[in-house]
């Protein structure tokens, strides 16, 4: 059997099973073991395109750092034990315009925009130590043309920083939607975390940060009576990511008792960003043979979605002795 074909054939499926599988599900809480190494901070950036015709005001760095400490202290009274920490701020300037980085399509644009800062600042997809969040100063069009999203760069807990889109509008004006509470939103995608609706709660209704919910709605730097708290799945999520959160303690936190164990992870970026890297003992790997055949991708699947895959491929591939391992533990499963 010709084993160059096997790994094309492996990869397709894998990228397939990526296309349909964002985010990633999980009903057991077993994350790939990346490994703590040094703090990721969230590194504010203003980010300037070669043909915005507004500056950067002292005001507008004042506004920004404000925000990004009312965040950190929204975040703390969560978490109790941690928070966030900041790095210091940047201002970012790109000859290219902003026709090139804001096209129709947001996922492309964040892409653009991530691959530009990583080299800014020297780092990779993997060894970046940022979430950056970035107000990006161009001439907004108003209507639904706006930016406001996060993410992060490769999926799992501890697999790296991450991204926060944010409007020069927004933080000048509270419009097109308020700063502070889209603000703390959008971090908790670039912590992880997803949506509640994809845990089992109302979008609308959940009183999760991550929600939609219009109780949360900020007003300038006042945030809401009720700015939004966070479910047992979230808490646990975050209490995974050691490197952004090291201090934070799960049971110092009520809610663990109620803990459902239930892990969803974002889906990484793709690979215009960076390639993507295999990574030994790390996350899921498959054998055929006792031969490595899955794709750098495996790293970054949760523990159901590698035995899924496991399972598929002992049903599929007869006469190949087919074995896997998570975070380099032989994986074993009943008939
Ligand atoms: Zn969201």
């Amino acid at each position: 059997m010709n084993k160059k074909i096997n790994m094309c054939w492996f990869l397709k499926v894998i990228s397939l099973m990526l296309c349909l599988l964002v985010p990633l599900a999980s009903l057991r809480a077993k994350v790939p073991e990346f490994g703590v190494e040094g703090r990721i901070r969230v590194k504010p950036v203003f980010f300037l395109v070669g043909d915005s015709s507004t500056e950067i005001t002292e005001k507008d760095m004042v506004a920004f750092l404000r925000h990004l400490e009312i965040a950190q202290k929204h975040y703390k009274r969560l978490l109790k034990t941690d928070s966030f920490v900041l790095a210091d701020a940047a201002v970012v300037k790109s000859n290219k315009t902003q026709e090139y980085f804001f096209t129709e399509k947001q996922f492309d644009s964040a892409h653009k925009i991530v691959s530009m800062l990583l080299a800014e600042f020297g780092y990779d997809r993997w060894d970046c130590p940022f979430v950056f969040v970035v107000v990006v100063n161009r001439q907004f069009k108003g209507g639904e043309d706006y930016f406001g999203g996060g993410r992060t760069f490769n999926g799992p807990p501890n697999s790296g920083g991450g991204i926060v889109l944010l409007e020069m509008d927004s933080l000048r004006k509270d419009f097109p939607y308020p700063f502070q509470s889209t603000l703390v939103h959008e971090l908790g995608h670039a912590f992880g975390l997803v949506h509640p609706d994809a845990l089992g709660y109302d979008l609308y209704n959940n009183d999760s940060i991550m929600s939609y919910n219009q109780k949360h709605r900020s007003n300038g730097f006042k945030q809401s009576a009720s700015p939004g708290g966070l479910n047992p799945e979230e808490y646990l999520m975050l209490s995974y990511n050691k490197r952004v959160f090291p201090e934070f303690r799960l049971d110092k936190v009520q809610s663990n008792k109620q803990s459902l164990k239930k892990l969803i992870f974002l889906g990484p970026m793709n690979e215009t960003i960076g390639p993507f890297k295999h990574f030994a003992g790390v996350g899921y790997e498959l054998f055929y043979n006792g031969k490595k055949v899955n794709g750098p991708e495996a790293a970054l699947y949760d523990y159901s979605t590698a035995l899924a895959n496991l399972k598929w491929n002992v049903r599929n591939r007869p006469g190949v002795e087919v074995t896997g391992r998570y975070n380099g533990k032989v994986m074993e499963f009943g008939h």
